[in-house]
């Protein structure tokens, strides 16, 4: 079958060939029918410092996915050949302390779906039955391939209070522009969306943003506090892991806010914890990946009830063999969600 390898460690990855992976008795076989790309398969490709540390090649990049089964293991009970499914991406142990109290998110013994194993940028990918998550059929897979980061924005949406309050989201590549359309379809009462991409921020705008700051543009601290009547947003949904962005949200954030925080800095950051955190009263909200199997009900709720308005997320489809435009896209910060085709 056709995969795309990341080969070396180095930047880049290449078109390869290898066989149909084989299944063990509580995995299932699945053909990829859409399979979008990550941030992190955008680190793996430039082979960041993360990446570096992390990441044994060779090995088949890919993780955000959806396909249909093939073939299921003989112990496999909850998943048939011919279902259509997505895949929860953090293969975890299922038996400590966290995965046993509803915390199997944050599992110290986490493994993520091509990070850590063969993932989906080729035809066929093996996955555990308990990461197989059923969808309804009839649905266009590229938005069944998304549903995994749209899960990291509904879990950070939804950490706390959110109907009726202001809420700023702090970097709107896709995961952000998808936390506007989540906060809008929870009836938050004002979003406002912070971006230094012009292209994103009109695609937050698609997506529903009641406001759109551009930092380098106005500064966000004054602006928002006009928005707000000088009392700054109740929540702050933070995904864009930058210094400048995280201080500035300490300081347009409301006194007794809630900051959720799932974009990933790159260095450690300094804040003025005493005047930004203790003072204000506010709580921080670390966010990895989605709550299993909460969040994906939650998903599974807002995409039915028809208020989620997706329909600008996808912003270019690509045979697979092109996954360097879709790299290079990715790159320039001009898309949204990039999907890869493996088969025509
Ligand atoms: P992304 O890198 O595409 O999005 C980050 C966005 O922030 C970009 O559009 C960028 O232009 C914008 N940005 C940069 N500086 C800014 C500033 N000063 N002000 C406003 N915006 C700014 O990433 P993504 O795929 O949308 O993911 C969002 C974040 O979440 C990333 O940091 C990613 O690594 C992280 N992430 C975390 C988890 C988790 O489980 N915690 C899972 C997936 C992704
Ligand atoms: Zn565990």
């Amino acid at each position: 079958m056709k995969v795309v390898m990341k080969q070396e460690a180095k930047a880049g990855a290449v078109l390869s060939e290898m066989d149909i992976p084989k299944i063990g008795p509580k995995d299932v076989l699945v053909k990829v029918m859409a399979t979008s790309i990550c941030g992190t398969d955008a680190h793996i490709y430039s082979w960041d410092a993360w990446s570096q540390n992390r990441i044994k090649p060779p090995y088949v990049m890919g993780h955000e996915f959806a396909g249909e089964v093939v073939e299921i293991g003989a112990d496999v009970k909850s998943i048939q050949v011919g279902d259509i499914v997505s895949a929860e991406t953090h293969i975890v142990c299922n038996t400590c302390e966290l995965c046993t109290t509803g915390k199997a998110h944050i599992c110290k013994d986490t493994a993520i779906l091509g990070v850590d194993t063969n993932g989906t940028y080729a035809e066929y990918v093996a996955i555990p039955e308990t990461n197989a998550w059923k969808n309804p059929k009839g649905i266009d897979p590229a938005y069944l391939a998304v549903q995994e980061p749209l899960g990291n924005a509904v879990h950070t949406i939804m950490s706390g209070d959110i109907i009726g309050k202001t809420v700023a989201v702090v970097g709107c590549g896709p995961i952000g522009i998808m936390a506007v359309a989540v906060a809008k379809a929870v009836s938050a009462s004002k979003v406002i969306a912070i971006e230094v991409n012009e292209y994103r921020l009109e695609l937050a705008k698609q997506l529903g943003a009641d406001v759109v700051i551009n930092p380098m543009k106005e500064d966000p601290i004054a602006r928002i506090l006009e928005e707000t009547e000088g009392l700054g947003v109740d929540v702050v949904a933070e995904m864009s892991g930058n210094a400048i962005a995280i201080k500035q949200a300490l300081k347009y954030i409301k006194l007794g806010g809630r900051m959720a925080m799932l974009g990933i800095p790159t260095a450690e950051v300094p804040l003025d914890i005493a005047n930004d955190i203790v003072f204000k009263g506010i709580t921080i909200h670390g966010i990895a990946g989605r709550k299993m199997y909460e969040t994906w009900y939650q998903v599974k709720g807002l995409i039915e009830s028809g208020n989620l308005n997706l329909d600008a997320i996808i912003t270019h489809r690509l045979p697979m063999e092109e996954f360097e435009k879709g790299f290079d896209l990715m790159a320039s910060g001009d898309c949204g969600k990039v999907v890869l085709y493996p088969t025509k």
